[in-house]
């Protein structure tokens, strides 16, 4: 008989480990809470516009490329994708904003430009960081990271002393860069890892490597593409996936997860992979007495940002803008404090703004644009209609401002989504977007385990595990824990 396998939750990572699971002879069933598959990056279509609701950045398109290649499969046997240049836009006010080259010699010579002589610090600065990204994106990621004895081997030793471990990202950034609006550029990429600059650990700045070298992609139609090449390719290996089935409880007996409750039916299992929120599995799905963390480990943890997201259809075509904006004409180390030191709803925040159909003209009608405008905010911050009402005033007025022309009366579709949305849609921990904040005490063996320790053949991938947040880490989480199982079950032959 062929093993089998439940997975809670049909994002990246859900899907990502019932692929590999299915590959290799597993019976493999998905449940997910929500109408639609791919969790926090699902999308919506409405009056003819096409919006991914999470993200929008494709980077790392290698190791995109090196999860298909286990099927022997290529991301172009799903979706067209196409590298952005400029791969984005930055304004630091009215007048003054930069594009992004996509071409390195162009990069280069544009830091000349702007600080005489950054160039070759640039240069030298970008090969670190391609040193950190294949340790990083090619080996580290990889372990399961149940322990640190993992990492005790003589390559990733000699790797992590390059690494310059203690030092921060902003550390090195200003050490070599003193034009301001160049070390935001540099500083920008890690705020995807949910800390600040200067809190993040030096490896990685691998992502300035992915930025700056590797570069921004789209695939055509929206990052969805992303997700439904994942569900047929799971599908193509007879995943079967239930939508609009929540699991409320992980029945447990003898130490052993034995199967899923979802309303009043019980389906049965030799292994479980929750890849659902960490903290809903362990704290909601869980009895008490098999749950890896308590409640006060969770509320120690320091978690990434959540995220005000404004979905905007406008009725005309818009200038001044590339597909990614980033809005950096306030105050960031404000912002910064607002989210990570004392939190509260920011007065004046930075803004990111992405307009897909500059690119894809099949994501919004013609003459049309779709707007997703988008504001880190703290995690577990109320909200409510007034509070979302007053940020889409906001934004738009700045909107305006900086690009100089009026939307407010072009509007034909607006919808508002933040903390309180994350928490009811995906079980998410205080409303967190990107999981858990990349710091040096909450990395690789440091985060939440992959494993269950008091429940043998359950384990849980995802943003909140091992490697963490993003598209391919959450992809490569649900292989690891795949793989995990896999062994578990040649264990037993
Ligand atoms: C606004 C936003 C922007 C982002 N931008 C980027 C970006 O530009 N680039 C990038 O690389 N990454 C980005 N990310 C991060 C990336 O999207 C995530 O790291 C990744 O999608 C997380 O995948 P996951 O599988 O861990 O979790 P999820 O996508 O949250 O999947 C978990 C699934 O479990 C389901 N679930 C929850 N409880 C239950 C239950 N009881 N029963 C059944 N199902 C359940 C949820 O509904 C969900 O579908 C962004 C994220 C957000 C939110």
């Amino acid at each position: 008989m062929k093993t089998k396998t439940l997975v809670i939750g049909a994002g990246l990572s859900g899907l990502s480990a019932a692929a590999v699971l299915a590959k290799n002879g597993v019976d493999v069933q998905v449940f997910e809470k929500n109408r639609e598959i791919g969790g926090r990056a699902r999308q919506f279509k409405q009056n003819g516009y096409v919006f991914d609701i999470g993200p929008s950045w494709y980077w790392m398109p290698d190791v995109i490329e090196k999860f298909f290649s286990y099927f022997d499969k290529k991301p172009s046997d799903y979706y067209q994708l196409i590298k952005l240049d400029p791969s984005y836009r930055i304004y630091f006010g009215n007048d003054e904003s930069l594009d992004v080259p996509g071409n390195l010699n162009e990069l280069v010579r544009l830091f000349d430009h702007i600080e005489p002589g950054s160039g070759i610090k640039l240069t030298n600065f970008l090969k670190d960081a391609e040193y950190k990204y294949h340790f990083g994106m090619h080996e580290a990621v990889y372990k399961p990271a149940h322990s640190f004895t993992e990492f005790i081997d003589r390559k990733i030793l000699l790797y992590a002393l390059k690494l310059d471990f203690l030092r921060s990202v902003s550390g090195v950034v200003r050490k070599n860069f003193k034009d301001k609006r160049l070390i935001q550029l540099l500083e920008f990429p890690v705020l995807f890892l949910g800390a600040t600059p200067q809190n993040t650990p030096s490896l990685y700045s691998l992502m300035n490597y992915a930025d700056l070298v590797l570069g921004s992609w789209y695939p055509m139609g929206g990052m969805f593409k992303l997700i439904d090449a994942l569900y047929q390719l799971a599908g193509s290996y007879g995943v079967t996936f239930h939508t609009n089935a929540p699991v409320s409880e992980i029945i447990i007996k003898n130490k052993k997860a034995c199967g899923l409750k979802v309303f009043d039916s019980i389906y049965t299992s030799d292994f479980v992979i929750g890849s659902a929120d960490y903290h809903h599995i362990d704290n909601s799905l869980l009895p008490e007495a098999y749950r890896n963390y308590s409640e006060k480990y969770w509320h120690s943890r320091v978690m990434a940002p959540s995220a005000l997201l404004i979905f905007l259809g406008v009725r005309k075509k818009l200038k001044g803008l590339l597909h990614h904006n980033i809005f950096f004409d306030t105050d960031f180390d404000q912002h910064a404090e607002d989210i990570y030191s004392k939190p509260k709803w920011p007065e004046e925040p930075a803004l990111y703004v992405s307009c897909t159909s500059k690119t894809d003209p099949g994501v919004a009608p013609p003459g049309c644009e779709n707007l997703v405008i988008l504001i880190p905010i703290a995690p577990g911050l109320e909200d409510n209609d007034t509070i979302k009402e007053h940020y889409f005033r906001l934004a738009v007025k700045r909107f305006e401002t900086i690009t100089g022309q009026s939307i407010i009366d072009d509007i034909d579709f607006k919808r508002i989504y933040s903390c309180s949305d994350f928490t009811r849609d995906y079980n998410s921990f205080k409303g967190n977007a990107y999981g858990l904040a990349n710091i040096l005490w909450q990395t690789a063996f440091l985060k939440p385990k992959m494993k269950n320790r008091k429940v043998q053949n359950l384990f849980y991938s995802g943003q909140l595990t091992t490697p963490g947040p993003g598209i391919p880490p959450s992809i490569i989480s649900g292989q690891v824990a795949a793989l995990e199982i896999l062994k578990k079950k040649n264990q037993k032959k």
